[in-house]
């Protein structure tokens, strides 16, 4: 049995937005230590526990290895995969009293793979699965969300290595079926998404989801059953569009034509179409980024969208990773003069052309399309400019914003958004890290075959945050009860001692028989308040002894439901012991 924490608790100042935070923290479940890291007090450190429990159950149940590494890491390894610089400011480095270089892990796939590449040799020891539940550390840039995103956090990170492609393929279907059991138990309500494998290559990907308004994913479903992330929506391209009919390129002056509007705006007052108004998809947006390489070099990159569409800043960032997008700024415009800024165009993007700064266009600018574009000199615009005739981007670039109504890109209709917060990713890691480690085995006729890897992380301590996010009403938490901190909240009420002595004798009988209690015995702490708390604790059931103990009768309440009944105590402990087991 434990007592109440809550006796103890001062006001604590809330630094996450998010409901969940200020619920765990008001509640006593964590504690600030420094932005992004936090304590587990009592309570929550049980659920945490209890969740990392549940993790470990279903890894085992697939028949993965539990290891431990350790979480400070020497520098080499992280060099041979260049992760050391590819990481970039996530990264926590940090030197011993010699000036060598370590690092705090922030994922560990450099040291499960020199473990398997020191201990096998034959394809007789795959397939193997090795997993960790092992806090990490990312100097994560906005940890404004609580524990959903720490600079420490836990993590349950699993690898597989096999022989084949298609042997990994089981590795990844296991997985993927103890995940949602895993996530099934932990009372999530969760969509599984196709991702990115970003940076990391190989095909399959796919992220689990929690829905939540908080969360900082977006992703898009259709009716027939697509589901990604946004980052991983691949557009639909259109066929190419004839273009033998159209006119000629012209330049038009435009003046004072700055921004789309304005653009669209003047072109209906002095180009008037026949057919129909101009609109700001007709038009052709060129932005101009800097991307930062780890290395610290700057390259500048313009992007072609179609004119009603904005840059989606999350899809640009997963495709140009490892690099990170900064603003185009104006020592930037002043370093290039040949970009007019506000009325930049093709005329002078392109690696072959007189800026010679990288192009790359939306999937959606296909040959024969026709557009209306910067003509690189301020108050002027180029109309009826015929991509693959006029200009020939370096490529293409899926950074536009996706849009509800949008076409899913397998015609399963049209796209809807929601927002999730990420659970879990597993990816196929392909053989980037065996690779660059030298991972390889001896298979059936002798030969030296590279060892193809998988990649799985559960975020341990963002679950304990995305079940509450996922499960509170006004009162405060509600837990679903395979991670409650305990099955039955015991509260005595009133002054006399006879409550109290009943009430603990009930907390010691419950424990006895295999109920865990959380026994509110606070002396002079009024009812209401008491109740107050139970409700914001949130463990779904809540046992009230009191006012009918005269009556020989406890009270017994439904935290979810709000449900109460009245029971002899005499038969507390087995009709709770029922509804314990039940649920
Ligand atoms: P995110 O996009 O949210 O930053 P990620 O893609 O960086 O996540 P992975 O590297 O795949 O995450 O890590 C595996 C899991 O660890 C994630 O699915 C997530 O649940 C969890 N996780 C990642 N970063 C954090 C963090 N800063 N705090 C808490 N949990 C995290
Ligand atoms: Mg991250």
């Amino acid at each position: 049995m434990s007592t109440l924490f809550l006796r103890t608790l001062r006001e604590d100042p809330v630094d996450a937005e998010v409901v969940s935070h200020k619920l765990l923290v008001r509640a006593g479940y964590v504690r600030r230590a420094a932005p992004g890291i936090y304590s587990w007090l009592p309570l929550g450190y049980r659920v945490l526990r209890k969740v990392e429990q549940i993790v470990r159950e279903e890894m085992d149940a697939i028949g993965a290895q539990e290891v431990h590494f350790p979480a400070l890491l020497p520098r080499e390894p992280y060099e041979a995969t260049n992760r050391w610089t590819e990481y970039g400011p996530n990264l926590f480095r940090v030197k011993d009293r010699k000036e060598g270089d370590y690092l705090l892990g922030p994922t560990h796939e450099e040291m499960f793979t020199l473990l398997v590449k020191d201990l096998y040799s034959s394809y007789k020891d795959l397939p193997l699965s090795l997993y960790q539940i092992q806090t990490k550390y990312r100097d994560e840039q906005r940890p404004r969300a609580g524990i959903l995103r720490g600079r420490e956090f836990v993590m349950k990170d699993s690898y597989s290595f096999d022989i084949s492609d298609e042997a990994f393929k089981a590795s990844y279907d296991a997985h993927r079926a103890a995940y949602i059991k895993i996530f099934d138990r932990l009372g999530l309500d969760y969509v599984i998404v196709a991702a990115m494998s970003g940076a990391m290559g190989g095909s399959a990907s796919e992220e689990f989801l929690a829905n939540a308004a908080s969360g900082e994913d977006t992703y898009v479903r259709s009716p027939g059953g697509y589901a990604a992330n946004v980052e991983a929506v691949v557009t639909p391209v259109p066929p190419p569009v004839p273009y033998d009919d159209a006119p000629e390129a012209h330049v038009e002056d435009t003046p004072d034509t700055p921004t789309i509007e304005t653009l669209v705006g003047h072109l209906n007052e002095r180009f008037p179409r026949v057919d129909r108004p101009w609109s700001a998809a007709d038009t052709l947006k060129n932005v101009l980024v800097m991307l930062r390489h780890p290395d610290g070099t700057r390259e500048p990159l313009a992007i072609g969208v179609p004119g009603d569409r904005e840059i989606d800043e999350k899809r640009l960032t997963a495709q140009v990773e490892p690099a990170t997008v900064e603003p185009f700024g104006d020592d930037d415009f002043r370093a290039h003069p040949l970009l007019a800024k506000g009325y930049i165009g093709p005329g002078v993007l392109g690696e072959k052309n007189a800026s010679g700064i990288r192009f790359l266009v939306d999937p959606r600018v296909v040959d024969g399309t026709r557009w209306v574009t910067g003509a690189d000199q301020a108050g002027r615009h180029v109309l009826d400019l015929v991509a693959g005739r006029d200009f020939t981007p370096d490529g293409t670039i899926e950074a536009a914003e996706v849009r509800a109504g949008d076409p899913a890109p397998d015609g399963s209709g049209p796209l809807e958004l929601a927002r999730g917060i990420e659970m879990g990713h597993i990816f196929q890691l392909g053989r980037k890290y065996s690779e660059a480690l030298g991972l390889q085995v001896l298979d059936e006729n002798g030969k030296l075959v590279t060892v193809t890897m998988g990649s799985y992380g559960v975020g341990v301590s963002r679950a304990v945050a995305a079940i509450v996010e996922n499960s509170h009403d006004e009162q405060g938490i509600v837990w679903p009860r395979e991670v409650s901190p305990a099955d039955v909240h015991l509260v005595a009420t009133g002054k006399d001692e006879a409550v109290f002595a009943a009430a603990g004798e009930l907390a010691d009988e419950l424990e006895r028989s295999g109920v865990t209690v959380l026994y509110d015995d606070r002396r002079g702490v009024s009812p209401g308040v008491k109740f107050k708390d139970s409700e914001l604790v949130g463990v779904p059931t809540i046992v009230v002894v009191g006012r009918g103990l005269a009556d020989g009768l406890v009270e017994v309440k439904d935290r979810r439901t709000g449900e109460r009944t009245e029971i002899p105590l005499a038969e507390a402990v087995g009709h709770l012991r029922s509804v314990v087991l039940r649920s």
